[in-house]
């Protein structure tokens, strides 16, 4: 079995002859959705044969969060950054986004 086979779904067919055999199928692919709030990224999607740049857009999280989300997490990352917040405050998923985001900010 190649590497890549390992990952795919495993399915019990039965074949003429009488036995059954183990076939492969190619999972179907998932949409894109917000880390935070869940919904779709319209922007965003994994399928197979896309290059880098048309899978997601090349903003930071791309692809991770929607475009709401992503003002939200900068906006508290700049507060908790100038002491105007504190980082306790948010909720954890929020908190995940902020420290990355901050990071990417004191550079
Ligand atoms: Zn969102």
């Amino acid at each position: 079995m190649r590497p890549s086979e390992r990952v795919m779904k495993k399915k019990k067919v039965r074949v003429p002859g009488g036995e059954s055999r183990i076939s492969l199928i190619r999972q179907k692919k998932t949409k894109v959705s917000c880390g935070i709030c869940k919904d779709r990224i319209l922007s965003a999607n994994n399928n197979r044969g896309l290059s880098k740049t048309e899978k997601r857009p090349s903003v930071v999280f791309g692809g991770v969060l929607c475009s709401t989300c992503r003002d939200k997490v900068f906006e508290n990352a700049i507060k908790v950054k100038i002491g105007a917040k504190k980082e306790d405050d948010l909720t954890v998923t929020m908190k995940k986004f902020v420290s990355q985001a901050i990071k990417r900010i004191g550079k």
